[in-house]
Formats: structure tokens, C-alpha cells, sequence
């Protein structure tokens, strides 16, 4: 008789969203004059670039002429966008990553929920908390983390790191060793960076302990200022111990054309086994490859014009999390992040429930957020906005908070 995966059972209910979703509608029919400002969502708002959509344009035209018509894609990616991200990324910022180590894809998402599967069922994985559900929902789906115990808002078998004003959100080495670490910064929730001191003693305590680090740099684009690393491989030694993802999507606003990449240096290996090889088997075998027209135009991002014109992107947003972040702390609230990523963590106002402070704000400014319990127990007393609103909106939003 067939089963199901009975892993999807031990599933925390995903209600964030949809209960965000509930409590806004419910109180948009009691109050359909109010204007509300969505601050909670994690989606980009300006549309592409020039040079992006020209070069989707000429894509497209060569895949109307039989000269230029092209089908399948290589399915590790087309070698012009794999040579001009190992240039641009990685070999023009110091780093020592060549082309055959990047793996182009639909986006971050998929790999960094994938990744898992190319190591040993009874890895170990230690997260941050709170963190980007993605990582721990694809390890539950696999089978890595026991049961869901609602009270602790945690997993039996992962190991949470909590990130905490006291630790400035950046986690401290845990009790126990884990097999493989999830690090995402700059952060999602929290808006945090590490430092490249920081990032190298991870990269230190990965090759000591014999561990993996699967570094999430889908933000990397945000980072002002100077001692921020931008990759995980401007740390030593990090070439034996790391795999890097990265994302089109809030760099230059692919959320809905879908591109990323992951980096996985061919030194890397685990018991032995190159993982370069283990996943080169799994994304041919399970992916058939990024559309021409999307790579065509991930490539545009790296031209000079295109360069200018998403930096303007990110200056937009990044002018909204200075708004966000100033007004908030000239109110009086505990405000973090912000400065080099497009998050702004929110600490509640005397330690307040954050569903609570989520109503407050609906109901008395109309302003809705991402309340941070959503990301893990260690966020239950903050709320996450995002930079990615309007201008209009964000400046709207922020005096409302301010008179609250
Ligand atoms: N990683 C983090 C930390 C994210 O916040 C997101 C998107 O919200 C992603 C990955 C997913 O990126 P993509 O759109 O490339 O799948």
C-alpha cells in the first residue's frame, strides 16, 4: 500500500504568511477606508533594469531565427554567464573561483533548499535563530531534524544559534558540533552582517570541527560598507570548508524572471567525495537549466550600464532602510540592521508579544509587518519591515509609526 512521506508530517504549519493575510483582511472589512502599507513583504517593487530588459528583447529574437534558436541549455549554465559571475563575483574581488565551480539556476531558493540532499541523511545542521525557514523545512522534508515541539517553537534535532542583541545577531560557535551550518549575512530576518574577522573564524571553526558551511550571500549586493565580505571565499581556507549561494532576484529584481547561482569549489569534499561532482550528478540528472533569455539577461547585470542602473535599484531601497531605521530609533524604538542589507529588525516596545505589536501597528497606523516569532523562537519579541516598499509608502508608513 502506497505511504506518503510521513517527514512532510512533522511539518510546522507555515500559518506566517496566511495568518498576516487573515489578520489584514479581517480588519480591512471592518475599516474598508483604510489605507493600509504592506512593510512585511520580501519582494522587490522597481522594475528591471534597461539593459536588462534589451537584452531579454534581443534574447528573444534569437530564439525566433533558426540561425540563433537555442533549446536546452548546458544544464550547469551557459559558459558566457558562468565566465562573466567568476570574473565579476569572484576573480576582480580577490577571490579564487573559476568558472567550471559555478552552477547557474532558477534561484537561491531551490538551492539552498536542495543542498542537503547531496550529504549524509544523519548530518547534523545547526541554523541561526531566527532564520530563513527554507533551510530547516528542506532538512525536515529529508527526514534530519525529529519532531516539532511547539512549546520551544524549535526542532528536536537542530541546532539553534540564537542571534540576540547581546551577540549583535551574529551567532556565537555552538555546544555542539554540527555537520553542516547554515549562515546567511547580511541577514534575513535580522539585517545583520558579519564582519570579515567573524566570517573567518567560521571558516576556522568549519575546517577544525570538519564541517560544511552553506553561506547564503543572497544580499551581498546591499553591503556599504568596506569590512563587510561579500563572498564567503574572501576568508582562508574557505575554499575547503564552504559552498556559496547567490541570487539575482533582490540584487537586480529577477523575483519574477528567477535566477541564482551556487558555487561549490571543486577542493571541496566531504569523507573524500568531491561534492562539486555530487551535485554537478544531481543538477544534471534533476534540472534541465536556466532559460537562454534569463541568462542573457543575468549577464546584462554585469555590463557597465546595467551595473549603474541596478545600483540605483539597491540605492533606492537602501534610501528607504536609512528612512525606516532613522525614523523608527528618533521615535524612541530599538531599531536594527538596515545599513547594509534591505531588512530593519524591530524590537518590540517594552518587550511586547510581536503578534501583539503586529495588531498595534495595523490598527492604530496602519502598517503591516512580518512579525519575527515567524523566523524562530529568538524573534518572537521583534517585527521585520522591509526597504523594498515605494518611497511614498515607506515615508507614509514611518510618520504613522511615529505618531503612534
Ligand atoms: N535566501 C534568502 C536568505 C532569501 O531571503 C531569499 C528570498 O527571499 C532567497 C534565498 C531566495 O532567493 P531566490 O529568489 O533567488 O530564490
Amino acid at each position: 500500500m502506497v505511504r506518503a512521506n510521513e517527514n512532510y508530517l512533522k511539518l510546522r504549519g507555515s500559518y506566517l504568511f496566511s495568518e498576516i493575510g487573515r489578520r489584514v483582511r479581517e480588519y480591512q472589512t471592518l475599516h474598508p477606508d483604510a489605507e493600509v502599507i504592506r512593510l512585511g513583504i520580501g519582494d522587490v517593487t522597481q522594475p528591471l533594469a534597461k539593459e536588462v530588459i534589451t537584452a531579454l528583447h534581443h534574447a528573444v529574437d534569437e530564439m525566433g531565427s533558426a540561425d540563433t534558436f537555442r533549446g536546452y541549455a548546458p544544464d550547469l549554465g551557459y559558459s558566457f554567464l558562468r565566465e562573466t559571475i567568476a570574473r565579476c563575483d569572484y576573480t576582480d574581488r580577490g577571490c579564487d573561483i573559476s568558472p567550471d565551480e559555478i552552477f547557474v539556476s532558477d534561484g537561491a531558493k531551490c538551492d539552498c533548499a536542495n543542498i542537503q540532499e547531496i550529504f549524509a541523511p544523519d548530518s547534523s545542521i545547526a541554523v541561526c535563530d531566527p532564520v530563513y525557514p527554507v533551510y530547516v523545512d528542506s532538512n525536515v522534508m529529508a527526514g534530519r531534524t525529529g519532531e516539532y515541539n511547539p512549546g520551544a517553537g524549535c526542532y528536536k534535532g537542530v541546532i539553534y544559534m540564537p542571534c540576540t542583541e547581546g551577540n549583535r545577531f551574529v551567532p556565537d560557535f555552538p555546544d555542539k558540533t554540527p555537520d553542516l551550518i547554515y549562515l546567511c549575512f547580511p541577514n534575513n530576518p535580522t539585517g545583520a552582517v558579519m564582519k570579515k574577522e567573524q566570517l573567518q573564524d567560521w571558516v576556522n571553526y568549519a575546517i577544525n570541527n570538519g564541517s560544511v558551511i552553506l553561506f547564503d550571500a543572497a544580499y551581498e549586493a546591499y553591503i556599504a560598507q568596506e569590512d563587510i565580505p561579500h563572498s564567503i571565499y574572501e576568508c582562508r581556507g574557505a575554499k575547503s570548508c564552504a559552498i556559496e549561494f547567490r541570487s539575482f532576484s533582490k540584487t537586480a529584481g529577477f523575483t519574477g524572471l528567477r535566477l541564482g547561482y551556487t558555487v561549490i569549489p571543486k577542493d571541496l569534499k566531504a569523507g573524500g567525495v568531491s561534492l562539486w561532482q555530487l551535485w554537478a550528478r544531481r543538477h544534471g540528472t534533476k534540472y534541465n537549466g536556466a532559460p537562454y533569455i534569463v541568462q542573457r539577461a543575468g549577464e546584462a547585470v554585469y555590463s557597465e550600464k546595467g551595473r549603474e542602473q541596478v545600483r540605483q535599484q539597491i540605492a533606492y531601497y537602501m534610501e528607504n532602510a536609512r528612512i525606516i531605521r532613522e525614523g523608527l530609533t528618533a521615535a524612541g524604538y530599538s531599531a536594527f540592521g538596515g545599513e547594509n542589507a534591505p531588512y530593519i529588525w524591530l524590537k518590540t516596545p517594552g518587550g511586547t508579544d510581536g503578534w501583539k505589536f503586529f495588531d498595534t501597528l495595523l490598527t492604530k497606523a496602519n502598517v503591516v509587518g512580518t512579525p519575527g516569532a515567524g523566523f524562530g523562537p529568538a524573534g518572537e519579541q521583534y517585527l521585520r519591515l522591509t526597504a523594498f516598499g515605494s518611497r511614498e509608502n515607506t515615508i507614509k508608513a514611518i510618520e504613522r509609526i511615529r505618531q503612534l
